[in-house]
């Protein structure tokens, strides 16, 4: 039986979809004005991994994320670049897939596009206006009546009054009530815009999701996701908006993954230790990132560092080699290992507690090739099988063990010639060369390990 961890609720609950065996799932995707960063990787890795948990559980389905690629960020980045948003976003969207491919995720099943939802978008803002939900203020934007949702904070377990205590009383706005939120901004002179009702303009953030959530899964479906920020007011706003517009519940369960800190602090721009996924595959083998995020449980924070990239890469490292030089059974046999890692994840998706039992496959497996055991191919055809289910150990062994970082510009052949020189340099007495030989590799990251079989040596 699998149990989610509702944000509606605060507990965890037994899943039960509205459909027997299948699952509509939407999750917020990022608005494409930048490459991702670790926290998009975060949150994009996550609910692949509880999507392909859903599919081995023998639901069907239907896994839909959206791409904001309309959004003041976006308007003011084209503008620094001299580029249309269009160009902007195009190029963005490229790059997340890419990103995201190399991440070892599989993409959703359908990646609707804010700009090619403006008619369902306008369709939803008038339900709305017609019902007495919105209103059109004096500069022209479409707000929200908060007050008139009954149940309006239930996803923070926030009260109105106590929201209204604490926000800032904004003089120039045209809003009834300061927690109203808009849901079509009249657009400034010379700006990307669509025709509505309501003069030109463009949506606020909030109602796209509503609009292409219901045009995908139905106005009520089973599963809503997102990053850690996006609890409020974006999903409590989305709620608000779906529940009047269509006159029934929105979503069953609402899941949030947990946030990304770098050295204990918040990643963040001001900072300076924000890191694109590209920054880290400029260094690591994206399985060793990949790793790394499903060490933890989606909800938990992660603390991302230059140290727990490296334990990531060492754990992984002990995976591949027990895989090294075996040849897998064609056929796939469960030694008990496939059950205990169901149990863990259908306790809310529980991956570290799944990755530990592939060590006790891993441990096995190695006692198994020691001691020449039968079992040893069974064994490892199940630790493959499991480990695909998170994305992991997908490449070949002796290609990973090589390649768990980024080959920084020295090769293999080159190494092996410096070390044959350092040990003519010591047959000669020339500890001089010697020493220079071994600093000059440690600088390009090489460890020397000098053993009496001989010279090893590891790439750090
Ligand atoms: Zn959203």
């Amino acid at each position: 039986m699998l149990k989610i961890h509702n944000t509606l609720t605060g507990k965890k609950e037994e899943f039960v979809p509205l459909v027997p065996g299948k699952v509509g799932m939407y999750v917020c995707g990022n608005t494409v004005y930048d490459f991702c960063h670790i926290g998009h990787a975060r949150a994009m890795i996550s609910f692949d991994i509880i999507s392909r948990h859903l599919r081995f559980s023998g639901f069907e389905l239907n896994y839909v994320r959206n791409i904001t690629d309309v959004d003041d960020k976006i308007i003011k980045r084209a503008a620094e670049n001299n580029e249309t948003p269009e160009s902007l976003t195009l190029r963005m969207i490229e790059a997340q897939t890419q990103d995201e491919l190399k991440l070892g995720n599989k993409l959703p099943d359908r990646e609707p596009k804010a700009t090619e939802f403006m008619q369902e978008i306008i369709d939803m803002i008038a339900v709305l206006v017609e019902k007495g939900f919105a209103y059109q203020g004096s500069t022209g934007d479409v707000y929200f009546r908060t007050e008139k949702h009954a149940d309006y904070g239930k996803l923070n377990n926030r009260k109105l009054d106590e929201m209204l205590a604490g926000a800032r009383i904004d003089v120039e706005s045209a809003k009834e009530n300061p927690a109203d939120f808009v849901l079509w901004k009249s657009a400034k002179e010379g700006e990307v815009h669509w025709q509505s009702p309501w003069g030109i303009g463009r949506p606020g953030w909030h109602i796209e999701c509503s609009a292409m959530s219901t045009s995908c899964l139905g106005p009520h479906f089973d599963i809503h996701g997102g990053g850690p920020d996006l609890k409020f007011p974006h999903h409590e706003n989305e709620i608000a908006q779906s529940e009047c517009a269509n006159g029934t519940d929105y979503v069953n369960y609402w899941m949030h993954c947990g946030a990304v800190r770098v050295n204990n602090e918040k990643m963040s721009k001001s900072l300076g230790n924000f890191f694109t996924v590209r920054d880290v595959l400029e260094k690591y083998n994206p399985e060793v990132i990949r790793f790394l995020m499903v060490s933890s449980q989606y909800r938990s924070p992660i603390d991302y560092s230059e140290q727990s990239l490296l334990e990531a890469k060492v754990g992984l490292e002990r995976m591949y080699t027990s895989l090294q030089g075996q040849d897998f059974a064609t056929e796939y046999v469960s030694s008990g290992y496939t059950e205990r890692y169901q149990d863990a994840m259908n306790d809310d998706f529980n991956t570290p507690v799944a990755i530990s039992v592939l060590f006790d496959l891993v441990r096995e497996l190695n006692k198994a090739k020691a001691s020449g055991a039968d079992n040893a191919p069974s064994l490892a055809k199940e630790l493959s099988v499991l480990a695909e289910l998170l994305g992991l150990l997908g490449q070949d062994p002796e290609y990973f063990l090589k390649n768990s970082v980024v080959n920084d510009g020295i090769s293999e052949e080159e190494i092996e010639a410096f070390i044959a020189e350092r040990i003519q340099a010591r047959k000669d007495k020339n500890f001089a060369r010697s020493d220079e030989i071994r600093d000059s590799l440690a600088e390009q990251g090489i460890t020397l390990l000098d053993t009496r079989e001989g010279t090893s040596w590891t790439r750090r």
